[in-house]
């Protein structure tokens, strides 16, 4: 099969497990990139079906919901079919393929340092984890190099996840030749976006998430109960920025008003409520023309499931492709005529 031909910069892979609906902290750690260098990169973004079970395996009947969900948020955030492929991991079979492959070149003690899988293990309370979910870095790995992407933005905590793709990628050219494309990490502006709770990252899984897909007053009632500076009493008393929540949005979402409101914060010139009525302002300006985009899609349904089967058949053709190269570079192409 020809190669899928391409005058880009290069190529892009990137993607969102289908647990929920996407949140800001995807926005600026991830999707705002994506939207930006679509026109420069061919870009690829998965939905990570099978790796949404690695942690929601007991309830496989919410992936179908889940997928169109991400589906919608990719293109109310300003994805655009025509210039970027969607598609759906598990109608990729190859990834599962080049997976097994991986996971003889990499060992169990890799994976069990990795120090995402272990906050994220942690976090999940799991005294042991199941083999998938140990492994799901080396599934991310074949996401990421069975369209030999060269470029993965993403948040700060799937850094480790890069490295050992890059390790993978050395291990297995040393060992059978060059097939493998190196990839580099391309970490948003702001690398972490704190949840409302002010306590861990920002994430579909904890409910302490604004979604790109919350209607106006949803965002009013969340930002309300953001967690603020705890000595701050009454409006006059002086904050602390540098701990709280709100300001932290303020400064990932409208970098203009940082001094300002961080000088009568600490004054104690702006009170709490005020400042959380100006953060929602500003999160639904930058909200409002994804929910008109949203809204657009969601009365098409059958538009968003051509797009991504359109996209999961361009994904599988160059998936066919690399893993013909895989087994020959393995000499396991027995019958190769
Ligand atoms: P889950 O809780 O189900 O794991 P999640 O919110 O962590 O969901 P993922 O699908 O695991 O989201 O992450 C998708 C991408 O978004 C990754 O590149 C991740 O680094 C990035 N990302 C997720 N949350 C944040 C955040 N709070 N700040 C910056 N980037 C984030
Ligand atoms: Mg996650």
């Amino acid at each position: 099969m020809a190669e899928i031909q391409t005058t880009k910069k290069g190529r892009i892979l990137t993607g969102d497990r289908p647990t929920g609906k996407l949140h800001l902290g995807h926005y600026v750690g991830s999707l705002i990139n994506r939207v930006r260098l679509q026109d420069e990169y061919d870009t690829f973004l998965i939905i990570a079906d099978v790796q949404a079970l690695t942690t929601n395996f007991e309830e496989p009947e919410k992936l179908a919901r889940d997928v169109r969900e991400v589906a919608l948020d990719y293109l109310a955030a300003g994805i655009d079919p025509e210039k970027s492929t969607i598609f759906v991991q598990s109608l990729v079979p190859e990834i599962a393929e080049l997976t097994i492959f991986y996971s003889m070149i990499i060992t169990v003690n890799t994976l069990r340092h990795n120090p995402t899988i272990k906050s994220e293990a942690a976090q999940r309370g799991y005294t042991d984890m199941t083999y998938g979910f140990l492994g799901y870095p080396v599934s991310q790995a074949a996401d990421i190099t069975f369209c030999k992407a060269n470029l993965v933005p993403v948040g700060e905590d799937q850094l480790p996840h890069i490295e050992l793709t890059r390790k993978l990628v050395r291990r297995f050219n040393s060992l059978y030749g060059p097939v493998l494309v190196e990839p580099e990490a391309l970490v948003g502006e702001v690398p972490r976006l704190v949840g409302l709770d002010g306590a861990a990252k920002m994430s579909k899984s904890l409910d302490n998430a604004i979604n790109l897909s919350d209607p106006p007053e949803e965002v009013e009632r969340r930002v309300k109960n953001a967690v603020t500076d705890p000595a701050r009493i009454r409006a006059t008393d002086p904050g602390h920025p540098d701990i709280c929540t709100v300001f932290a949005y303020h400064t990932a979402f409208n970098k203009p008003v940082i001094p300002e409101i961080e000088e009568s914060c600490k004054k104690g010139a702006i009170g709490c409520v005020a400042c959380k009525k100006r953060l929602t302002a500003t999160l639904n300006e930058l909200l409002e023309p994804m929910r008109e985009r949203r809204a657009r899609y969601e009365a098409n349904p059958k538009l968003v499931d051509e797009i991504l089967l359109a996209g999961t058949a361009r994904a599988r053709a160059v998936a066919k492709e690399t893993m013909a190269q895989v087994r020959e570079a393995m000499k396991i192409n027995y019958f190769p005529w």
